[in-house]
């Protein structure tokens, strides 16, 4: 898929309502985006697919929300105070600040995110003559600076100097996964192997916040921390690298084809193994999600910092262990964007051409349209209403009467919907049955509007 066909998309998500630029009646507010009628129930859809698959569908896998806000000390204990930054470096010419990695990564060299400031900027040197800014195409940059990334707040602090003590929002949802792991364990009835689901926004002080919802300052995750024994570890990574790859495939229906691994080489001093799924964006292949044996890091730290025992009693054994973790990291406004992306086709219909969202019945935003033929005709109207009310009743449905009924197929087939409902006079006339058009093949099927709902109920099983 070309950039050309990124722009179709983002003008698309605009004027359908899927994603609205933040704050737009002010002149925006840069890498944050509002998600508009359509937006919500396809991210929702996405949400619930990835609920129903992690948490509702198995056994040892409960879920969680943690608020967005925690101790400070969370933020401390996990690293992030320290080392949760990237390399900036601002152009002289135009002051466009960029991240070096990046600017790397477009001339093939590639930084690893565990570098020092001065080792990496040796490379940005070595290759200054090389980089251009994306901005001007100047070769003039500043030297590279670590930038944190976590974003800070005031919330509690009233003493002017809050700067001085921030509390931070959350940068990443999985930490209010660890801090609660003794109050999961507590208070249901969880055994080592277990996993903690949670979905929710985190918020990152991006330095470039280019290509539309891939890289925004708020966001949201969809994470699941597995907690098991270290000899089992590289057993459950392997089956999660496999069960994850699959949710993608199956429960989202993305092309296969589209989809890659990319192994992380250098990892951090803890981590024991790590793999990302990488989607073809029309920017290239980008990070969907990662896959991470973590070991026993983030518990002990946290025991470490908080003087709170984070570990499991095996009421077999009774031998005490800290627990190993295997997490599953996605981002849900990413993977909206995976979906957009794989969904949106062009397509010839005799001489003319339609756009249609290709996305599978479970994530679509509208399951049925339901349209009378003509406005004008009360008889008509009245029928398609009593259909409307129905069905509506069981699945998201939408009416509409505006315009002639190929614009109506049309303006479905943008949003993705399913199916269209049409009353026309034969209904009336012969035998009391609807038209009813599949969005993908375009067939029309007449079906008796006493059958509908059963209809339905084996499209959508
Ligand atoms: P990058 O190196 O690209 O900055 P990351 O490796 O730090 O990203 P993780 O911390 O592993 O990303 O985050 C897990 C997932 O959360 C990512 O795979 C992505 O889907 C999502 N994510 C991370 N940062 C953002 C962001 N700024 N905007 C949207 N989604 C994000």
């Amino acid at each position: 898929m070309s950039e050309k066909n990124l722009e179709k998309i983002i003008s698309l998500c605009k004027r359908r309502g899927f994603v609205y630029p933040s704050s737009e009646i002010y002149g925006g507010f840069a890498a944050v985006y509002d998600y508009g009628p359509y937006g919500v129930e396809l991210k929702n859809n996405i949400q619930g697919v990835w609920w129903k698959n992690m948490v509702q569908d198995r056994e040892n896998i409960v879920g969680l929300d943690s608020a967005i806000f925690m101790s400070p000390k969370v933020w401390e204990a996990s690293g992030h105070v320290s080392g949760f930054s990237d390399p900036l470096s601002e152009c002289k010419k135009c002051h466009t600040r960029s991240r070096v990695d990046h600017l790397l990564e477009e001339i093939d060299v590639f930084a690893d995110e565990n570098m020092t400031e001065d080792e990496i900027n040796k490379i940005f040197k070595k290759n200054k003559d090389k980089i251009k800014c994306p901005s001007c195409g100047s070769k003039d940059f500043t030297d590279a600076k670590s930038f944190n990334l976590l974003v800070k707040s005031n919330l509690g602090n009233f003493t002017g100097k809050w700067d001085e003590e921030p509390t931070y929002l959350r940068g990443e949802t999985c930490q209010g996964i660890y801090v609660n792991f003794k109050n999961v364990m507590d208070s249901s009835r969880v055994k080592v192997p277990f996993g903690i689901a949670q979905v929710g926004k985190a918020f990152r002080n991006e330095i470039t916040a280019r290509q539309f919802i891939f890289r925004t300052r708020e966001f949201e995750q969809m994470e699941m921390q597995y907690f098991v024994e270290e000899k089992d570890a590289t057993k459950e990574y392997k089956r999660w690298k496999k069960e994850r790859w699959e949710f993608y495939v199956n429960d989202l229906g993305i092309t296969e084809k589209k989809l890659r691994w990319h192994e992380h080489e250098n990892l951090v001093f803890y981590a024991k193994e790590a793999w990302d799924i990488e989607y073809e964006f029309p920017f290239g292949f980008k990070e969907v999600e990662g896959i991470h044996n973590r070991s026993d890091y983030d518990l002990t730290q946290h025991t470490k910092h908080s003087g709170c025992e984070l570990n499991y009693n095996d009421p077999k054994t009774n031998k005490k262990f800290t627990p190993w973790v295997v997490e599953t990291s996605a981002g849900l406004t990413r993977t909206l964007f995976v979906v957009l992306c794989d969904a949106y086709t062009e397509e010839k219909v005799g001489d003319d051409e339609r756009v249609v969202l290709k996305l599978k019945k479970e994530l679509a935003p509208v399951k049925i349209a339901v349209f009378p033929l003509l406005k004008n005709k009360p008889e008509l109207v009245k029928i398609a209403k009593k259909i409307f009310d129905n069905l509506k009743t069981k699945w998201v449905c939408e009416f509409d009467d505006n315009g002639n009924v190929g614009k109506r197929y049309r303006r479905q087939d943008e949003i993705g919907t399913p199916y269209c409902v049409t009353v026309d006079f034969e209904t009336i006339e012969k035998d009391d049955s609807v038209t009813v058009r599949d969005r993908d093949t375009m067939k029309q099927e007449r079906v008796k509007i006493k059958d509908l709902e059963k209809w339905f109920e084996k499209k959508f099983v």
